[in-house]
């Protein structure tokens, strides 16, 4: 079997839930789950290393100059990224990892990975997106404005990416298994199994 592990790239608007699936991903199914980098404020509950990696801006940049970032990229005035050492080190392990990001991040990264799945995450409409940011009660209404106008942005990168699931109301479950499902079909893709395929070769021409 192919060795190196998977990159999961999931994206999504913001208050679309992708975080919770991502978590959920990791407890029901075992991927790894890259912790990113932020200059944003902890949100109340937030913990540094668990939700993120919280950065000045100046540690950031002093990241950014030792290549210690496989993508990053600047959301409603913070920046984000992702630490490169964990996600190789968990690869080169042959875990799946998941990098819950945005969708200039997730260009960098199919840029780099070009075997990285691209999976976009949505509510099942715009009404929906806003009452989920809105009843958060974590974000300023101007806030939750920028969120989404930058969502109408992000809009535009869908066809970027290779798949689309909805995350419903109380159907979180639901979206955990059709990610699922998109990876383990993946991993069955013939040129991601090619050592077995050539082990299979082999064994046959010698017998
Ligand atoms: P939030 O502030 O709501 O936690 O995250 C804002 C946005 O930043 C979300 O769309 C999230 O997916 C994205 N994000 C989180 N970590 C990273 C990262 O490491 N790189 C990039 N490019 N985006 C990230």
């Amino acid at each position: 079997m192919n060795k190196q592990g998977m990159l999961i790239v999931i994206s999504g608007f913001s208050g679309v839930g992708k975080g919770t699936a991502a978590k959920r991903l990791v407890e029901k199914y075992g991927y790894s789950l890259s912790i990113s980098a932020t200059t944003r404020a902890p949100r109340e509950g937030e913990v540094d290393g668990r939700e993120y990696y919280f950065k000045t801006v100046d540690e950031f940049r002093n990241l950014i100059d030792y290549n210690g970032f496989i993508e990053y990229a600047q959301y409603v005035e913070n920046y984000y990224g992702t630490p490169r050492a964990y996600v190789e080190k968990e690869l080169a392990l042959g875990h799946n990892v998941i990098l819950e990001i945005e969708v200039e991040g997730a260009l960098q990264i199919k840029e780099q990975y070009p075997e990285a799945i691209l999976i976009f995450i949505s509510a099942s409409s715009a009404i929906e997106l806003k009452d989920r940011l809105t009843g958060r009660g974590t974000e300023s209404i101007e806030v939750v404005n920028k969120r989404m106008n930058r969502a109408r942005e992000e809009a535009e990168s869908i066809p970027n990416y290779e798949y689309f699931v909805i995350n419903r109301d109380g159907a979180l479950e639901e979206c955990v298994d059709e990610i699922h499902a998109i990876v383990t079909a993946r991993r069955k893709e013939i040129r991601l199994w090619n050592d077995d395929i050539i082990k299979m070769q082999n064994e046959l021409m010698s017998m």
